[in-house]
């Protein structure tokens, strides 16, 4: 006899964020299908009731854990306390392998509170004394689903931040509503996003959009114009799927450090939170978009004519020996460009054998830096040398000075040591000449910084040079000589390290 429907429960309980795991049984045969129907289904559920979700979905059809990997990654989270609930098609999904296995899913539902959703019925695995799950509607008729609902909240922060934004400025045409902590369409603006999607599935070219989004007079959500580079990133965004995604990065880009650590993981590795927000844009128009964007272009734009970007600029971090680089076909980016893995080897047949990277790692690292460079050389306030051999002579100059100084704090010493001045008067002159040693040689680190960054190369011209870059970076119908004769005209090398999972790149400029 059930008093409660699924809705009253999970609105009773506040469930909000939760997990939708997905699984063939040996029993379901061939049919092809049964999968997708399991997952509509529970979507469905998931939507109905407005819950955020994370979807699971294992390929295999083993019972036993150990060939289950998306039930291992969702366990793992499950005992994290990262999910009010999950989401099955029925509890046999989850486990009914041998008693091990049963045992051990079992402990990290109770242990994290987590109650499991069928599209019947509402359980909880945490009754000390019940071999089987606890139906929640009889829990409720109880009346004591005030008690589950703290339980249930209990330790649960972590997925509650989840599903929330906490990326910055949102992407046009939304904006961050404080009180929900997520966002908002603006509606306002809507349309001419609309627009936007429609006339790229039309095939209007993302330059042709950007030209007339700008004759509207209609701002990015920045106050900049639309420009291919910044329409192509708003229509192909997931977040106006309603999704937002963590884990895509890791590292955090500290502005101010010459090095960037840059990662960009695996899409495997991402976790991907669905109906966090309203959706303005449907995942067939999003597909739909992705072909045509993909038939455009067949060959990317940074391999094209057998010059890459980079080529040149690379060098191993751990030898100093050039990389090469190489385009690589693979299944789910098509062709792409690649460093090589260093092939240095040592006089004694060693390979060097410093790992390979995506390239498109190092020219997003580039385009970073390039920008923290403009700036730094936009603020940097000195006067500009008329020319480059006047500051040669002052920095010989300076350096005889420091010299002479530092010979005369010998000198003083040295008087001492013989015996011609007393104690007193050596730390009376010393001290002066001290002072005098350290005045001259800031003078001297200020001229060298001056000079390192004048070198050769004029403010104006540097700037002139570093903007040429930064377009060439985001043009999509540059031709890569083109564009890598314009980086090697800034960059001196670049290099890279990957610690762990995490990338850091270094660049040397001009
Ligand atoms: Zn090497």
């Amino acid at each position: 006899m059930y008093n409660y429907n699924i809705g009253e429960i999970i609105n009773a309980l506040s469930i909000e964020f939760v997990a939708i795991y997905l699984r063939k049984s040996r029993d379901d045969k061939s049919e092809e299908d049964v999968l997708a129907n399991h997952r509509l289904e529970l979507v469905e559920l998931a939507k109905k009731y407005n819950l955020k979700y994370v979807i699971y979905e294992e390929i295999g059809t083993s019972d036993s854990i150990e060939f289950r990997p998306e039930l291992k990654k969702l366990l793992r989270e499950v005992k994290n306390g990262v999910y009010d609930a999950v989401l099955v098609i029925h509890p046999d999904r989850l486990g009914r392998g041998d008693w091990a296995d049963v045992g051990e899913i079992r402990k990290a539902f109770k242990a994290s509170n987590t109650v499991v959703i069928t599209p019947q019925k509402v359980l909880d695995y945490n009754d000390e004394n019940q071999e089987l799950a606890n139906d929640m509607d009889a829990l409720m008729a109880k009346h004591e689903y005030r008690l589950i609902k703290g339980r249930l909240k209990a330790g649960k922060i972590r997925g509650a931040k989840r599903g929330r934004w906490t990326n910055g400025v949102p992407p046009f045409p939304y904006f961050y509503d404080r009180n929900t902590k997520s966002l908002v369409v603006d509606e306002a603006k809507l349309p001419i996003y609309r627009m936007m999607v429609e006339e790229y599935l039309n095939g209007t070219s993302l330059k042709d959009i950007a030209v007339k989004v700008n004759k509207m007079g209609v701002k990015t959500h920045i106050g900049k114009y639309w420009s291919e580079v910044k329409v192509e990133r708003v229509i192909f965004s997931e977040i106006h799927l309603g999704r937002i995604i963590y884990g895509k990065t890791s590292g955090s880009g500290h502005k101010n450090k010459p090095t960037k650590p840059l990662e960009i993981k695996d899409r495997d590795e991402w976790i991907i939170v669905e109906n966090c927000h309203t959706a303005i844009k449907t995942l067939e128009e999003h597909s739909r978009m992705l072909a045509i964007k993909n038939a455009k272009q067949k060959v990317p734009k940074r391999a094209r004519n057998g010059v890459y970007a980079l080529s040149g600029l690379i060098k191993c971090s751990k030898c100093g020996y050039s990389m090469r680089m190489n385009n690589k076909k693979t299944v789910t980016k098509g062709l792409k460009c690649y460093v090589v893995k260093c092939q240095k080897t040592d006089p004694f047949g060693n390979q060097c054998g410093h790992h390979g990277i995506d390239a498109d790692i190092l020219l997003e690292a580039i385009e970073n830096e390039l920008l923290l460079y403009l700036n730094e050389i936009k603020s940097f306030e000195n006067p500009q040398p008329s020319n480059q051999y006047k500051l040669d002579d002052l920095l010989a100059e300076k350096r005889k000075e420091l010299k002479n100084a530092e010979d005369g704090l010998n000198r003083i010493y040295n008087l001492y040591v013989m015996g011609k001045i007393n104690e007193e008067v050596m730390n009376n002159m010393s001290k002066e000449q001290e002072a005098m040693v350290i005045k001259i040689k800031n003078e001297l680190r200020e001229i060298e910084e001056n000079f390192k960054e004048v070198k050769g190369i004029s403010k104006e011209e540097r700037k002139e040079r570093i903007e040429a870059a930064l377009r060439g970076l985001s043009d999509n119908t540059i031709e890569t000589k083109e564009l890598n004769r314009l980086l090697r005209l800034i960059i001196k090398e670049i290099s890279y390290k990957k610690v762990q999972d995490e990338v850091t790149v270094e660049i040397s400029f001009y």
